[in-house]
């Protein structure tokens, strides 16, 4: 059981019994000391400030940096957005300061997005807290290791196809990914705009349930926020967990499924029915994921040219061809290149059908199938990653294709646009491991009442407090 210190924090403040800029100044020296060793923030802000009012008073916060703040530089991971400072603040950002929140920096991860470890990343490698020779897991990698290290704090993170789930159980923190369309889009760099989501990392349930209501909701200027139920906190009662068969066979790391069983018992001692089901069509969801991922990623990196963001080309004459070719060779990534020829072929005239169609083919019946489950429970459980957080040397001798096989567990309700939340299930060599829950869309509610149950059970452990106030 963890109560949340967050709300400690904010009640100090706003009653004036933290002394305000001591503090912060003391906590960014130690963030940066820090920092040179564990690489999990791209960029400190200097001057926190935020407002000692509002129902998020003076609360440091993170974000990734592919969320935009203005005049900060944001370069999402990527070479090829040196010097980018955006001209505008990020919906979420603005709505972060609104309630009182002080901006401390933009956390690493792997460029635009792309990567499962967080070491495709052009600012610096995140290390996990838990052991230095290890990966946060990725692309929120910098997010989740700073809420691991950070007793007052919360990160904003962004995950396509699994980018908070993934970090959070590698950190041992709690990561929330709303529905689609929860929390506006509007000031993050694309990654993939039909499945990128804003959500957030932090350390205790009841912090996810106070920032939340905070970023999410409509925002004009990201239309696909506009249509929305109200969000509700208290989800109904949980009675029954579907635990998808296709989901648990495959996590070959024989301790994680054992404590996945051994949760989903004690979870079982709460009342709530737990049964095992069938979900056939969950495995063709990573081969569908990476097709459709990459084809809206390498449309959206079209942008990236060398003339209207961050990094500028010198090569004037035939500006064409070489002049664009120079700038990308040079400042894209392995794998933001290796996306880019994936994607551009799977859309292009000839196989199209074959490929893009099909996998959104596949998407549809996902969501469909999920649908059906969902007439008969409140939610859909499975450990969140098949792995402890590996060592950067075991990671080198992975090949591309079978670090995307590692995200199946996680890939699914991101394909689907479902709400989902990792929190950590216990601690395996001194490791953390995560247990993730899915809910139906606009089912928020349900994560933070399960949540709440699974906390009861659990004593988080954190590898260190900056703040030295414990
Ligand atoms: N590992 C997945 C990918 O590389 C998910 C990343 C994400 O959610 N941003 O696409």
């Amino acid at each position: 059981m963890k109560a949340s210190e967050l709300s400690e924090y904010i009640t100090a403040v706003r009653d004036g019994s933290i002394d305000l800029r001591g503090y912060q100044e003391r906590l960014m020296k130690k963030l940066h000391d820090q920092n040179s060793r564990l690489e999990l923030f791209s960029k400190l802000y200097e001057k926190p400030g935020g407002k000692n009012a509002g129902t998020l008073a003076a609360l440091p916060f993170s974000v990734k940096d592919n969320i935009c703040v203005k005049d900060f530089l944001t370069r999402a991971g990527s070479k090829i957005l040196i010097g980018y400072r955006p001209p505008f603040n990020a919906t979420v950002v603005e709505r972060m300061r609104e309630a009182g929140a002080a901006f401390i920096g933009t956390t690493n991860m792997d460029e635009f997005g792309f990567g499962t470890f967080s070491t495709n990343c052009a600012f610096g490698t995140p290390r996990n807290p838990f052991d230095d020779s290890r990966s946060c897991g990725g692309s929120s990698g910098g997010a989740a290791g700073s809420t691991a290290i950070l007793k007052h704090h919360v990160a904003l993170g962004e995950s396509t196809g699994g980018s908070i789930s993934c970090p959070a159980a590698f950190c041992g923190v709690i990561g929330l990914t709303p529905t689609y369309g929860r929390v506006s889009r509007y000031g993050l760099i694309d990654y993939a705009n039909s499945l990128d989501k804003i959500g957030i990392m932090a350390r205790a349930i009841d912090d996810i349930s106070l920032v939340l209501p905070v970023i999410a909701g409509r925002d004009r200027k990201d239309p696909t926020s506009m249509v929305q139920p109200p969000l509700s906190l208290d989800g109904k009662k949980i009675k029954r967990i579907a635990v998808p068969e296709e989901l648990s066979r495959e996590v070959s790391d024989e301790r994680i499924i054992s404590m996945f069983w051994k949760s989903i018992d004690r979870i079982g001692d709460e009342g709530i029915e737990v049964e095992k089901i069938k979900m056939p069509i969950l495995e063709f969801s990573i081969p569908a994921y990476y097709i459709l991922a990459s084809a809206e990623a390498s449309t959206n990196l079209a942008k990236f040219s060398g003339m209207r963001y961050g990094k500028e080309g010198s090569h004037f004459e035939n500006m064409y061809n070489t002049f664009f070719t120079e700038v990308r060779t040079e400042a894209f990534g392995v794998e933001a290149k290796r996306r880019i020829m994936l994607g551009t072929f799977a859309r292009m005239v000839g196989y199209r059908d074959k490929y893009y169609m099909k996998a959104l083919m596949v998407r549809r019946k996902i969501v469909e199938e999920f649908e059906r489950v969902f007439r008969d429970f409140d939610l859909v459980a499975s450990p969140t990653m098949p792995l402890l957080p590996p060592e950067f040397e075991k990671i080198e001798e992975m090949s591309p294709a079978s670090i995307y096989a590692l995200d199946f567990l996680t890939v699914p309700p991101n394909l689907a646009g479902l709400p989902h939340i990792s929190m950590p299930m216990g601690y395996i060599d001194d490791l953390p491991a995560g247990i993730h829950f899915i809910a139906p869309h606009w089912e928020e509610g349900r994560l933070i009442t399960i949540g709440r149950v699974w906390e009861q059970e659990m004593e988080y452990r954190f590898p260190m407090s900056l703040e030295g106030l414990n």
